[in-house]
């Protein structure tokens, strides 16, 4: 390993690649396009423009479009605008279908080279054969025999369509994936770039370590699941001459709780159990973004995660951890007070303010006292204010409390419905009380004028989608899906949240980090609970 050209992470690792040098570094990220990205995408996305930055290389953004049953145009434009929500911009755009041409003739190459036949064993009994090490009755066919074969897959003519071209590499290693993989198979729909023209595609097994040295690729980052396929990999190239890539592998990005599967997440699209790609509940890039995630704390994660190997399911919370950190040195502050709670109905407690002002009067505060650069705010005091259910009930007799940002007041008396309910308090203000000596620190908000309005809004919280931790390989998803996932509180806030842009950050003091969302069909604005870490993901 060039460890001087190594470097340090978070960790405390070292972080390099094998036999780079500065300057010459090629690294690519090789999506289908076939879905939107996830948080597992965006750990080999950020692993390779990480090491194309540290070397002063190339970072290649290439589709790997080998399949039109699956791929379209638009999933390429919502993945490069993914890649721009991760800021992750390739020095080059390319496709493999760029390689079609090369990769056909190269295939041809391969035939009558003998390192390649053509077979028209059924599927099952192809999977069959390889478990077992039985070579396909076709394994030694003539080149000319190939090469007709391979003519009429070409052509998709009805023959031709019953065959595939497949690699020999060996009948029975004990390393399954060496046992003579397909590389080139029919498909007769129309490919989103190339159109009619091709009806026969390489698998990806074939066209990956061929384009990769073609671009000049020097480290291909790869998910340690194709391990076995390393020396695979390697036999392509080494079959056609073409200069070997180096590969590096690392472990596959697991979340409990979480499916990682486009076809898994697609199902829960068509089935209206979230909302589109982009739901806070989605461990897309689009939805953990939405969430509150923050680039820089993924970032740090996922070199966190470095080359490490284990394939285990990762816990939400040191993820949201780490991104409190990022927020909450510039997270502005506000305050709100709840109205309906999630369960219950909650009412929100007047209290009468003894030795307040007469008229209101507006004082501008910091959005964040620990980092004035966050900018100011306007705080209405009255001697009529608002306070949460909870804090008003929690209050003894003759208490001493703190209100935030005012001062210490004492609580005269309290009126209790039936129900236990506090309907209001009265409260007086004493302001040489020393605010290290109460135990409750109170946020709160002046009753709502035309002059000093309240904002209405909706705070969203959510659980996790699914109730198991890890599925299994036989767990059916719909046995486990969370029956309730979505959580709404209505609310009134200070009017400065109406300087909030959709995506900024922010804390509800006392109540958490939040992003703001925009405003909602019912006319709230809405913000979205971001977890901390404390608690990820479940709804307390
Ligand atoms: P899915 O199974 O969700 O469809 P995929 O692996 O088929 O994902 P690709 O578009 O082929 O999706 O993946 C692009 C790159 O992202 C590949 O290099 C792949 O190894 C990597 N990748 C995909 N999922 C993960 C994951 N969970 N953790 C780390 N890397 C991943
Ligand atoms: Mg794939
Ligand atoms: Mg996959």
């Amino acid at each position: 390993a060039n460890k001087a050209r190594s470097t340090k992470v978070a960790a405390g690792f070292t972080l390099g690649l094998e036999g780079a040098k500065m300057g010459e570094v090629v690294t690519r990220f090789p999506p289908e396009p076939s879905g939107y990205l996830h948080i597992g995408h965006a750990k080999a996305a950020m692993l390779n423009q990480y090491f194309a930055k540290m070397y002063r290389g190339k970072l290649i953004i290439r589709f790997d479009d080998t399949n039109p049953t699956k791929e379209t145009t638009e999933f390429e434009d919502t993945i490069l605008e993914d890649l721009s929500l991760l800021d992750i911009k390739g020095d080059v755009v390319t496709h493999t279908s760029d390689y079609f041409d090369t990769l056909y003739s190269l295939a041809i190459q391969m035939i009558k080279s003998g390192r390649a036949y053509t077979d028209d064993t059924e599927q099952a009994q192809m999977r069959d054969e390889r478990m077992n090490g039985i070579a396909s009755a076709h394994r030694d066919d003539s080149i000319e025999e190939n090469l007709k074969h391979f003519a009429e897959m070409t052509a998709a003519s009805p023959e031709g369509l019953r065959w595939c071209l497949r690699a020999k590499l060996s009948v029975d290693n004990p390393n399954k994936a060496l046992r003579d993989p397909v590389i080139y198979r029919c498909n007769t729909l129309p490919h989103h770039r190339t159109g009619d023209k091709w009806k026969v595609y390489p698998t990806y097994d074939f066209a990956c370590p061929i384009v990769d040295s073609i671009e000049g690729v020097t480290h291909a980052l790869r998910t340690n699941e194709y391990r076995d396929r390393n020396p695979q990999y390697r036999w392509m190239t080494e079959a056609l001459g073409i200069r070997n890539v180096q590969i590096w592998d690392f472990s596959r990005l697991n979340f409990i709780y979480t499916l990682l599967s486009k076809r898994k997440l697609h199902r829960f699209v068509n089935t209206g159990l979230v909302r589109g790609w982009d739901d806070p509940r989605f461990p897309t890039v689009r939805g953990i973004r939405r969430r509150g995630l923050t680039v820089e704390a993924l970032r740090q994660f996922m070199l966190l995660q470095g080359p490490s190997q284990a394939i285990v399911s990762l816990e939400w919370d040191s993820i949201w951890a780490m991104n409190k950190k990022v927020i909450d040195p510039v997270a502005p502050r506000h305050w709100a007070i709840v109205e309906a709670g999630r369960h219950v109905a909650l009412w929100i407690v007047p209290v009468t303010i003894e030795g307040g002002p007469s008229a209101s009067e507006v004082k501008s505060l910091p959005k964040h006292k620990k980092n004035l650069a966050a900018g100011e705010k306007k705080t209405v005091y009255s001697s009529n204010i608002l306070i949460d259910q909870e804090d008003a009930r929690s209050f003894e007799d003759q208490e001493e409390v703190t209100l935030m940002d005012w001062g210490n007041a004492i609580v005269r008396s309290k009126t209790t419905s039936g129900s236990g309910q506090v309907i209001s308090i009265e409260m007086g203000l004493h302001l040489d009380g020393d605010f290290k000596k109460t135990k409750k620190k109170i946020t709160w908000l002046s009753q709502p004028t035309s002059e000093n309005p309240l904002i209405p809004v909706t705070l969203l919280d959510y659980d996790y989608l699914i109730t198991k931790k890890k599925l299994e390989e036989n767990d059916d998803v719909n046995d486990f899906i969370t029956p309730v996932t979505e959580f709404r509180e209505a609310a009134v806030a200070d009017a400065n949240v109406k300087d909030l842009k959709k995506g900024d950050y922010m804390q509800f003091e006392r109540k958490g980090y939040f992003v703001f969302d925009g405003e909602g069909t019912d006319g709230r604005l809405e913000f979205i609970k971001i977890p901390d870490g404390k608690a990820a993901g479940l709804a307390s």
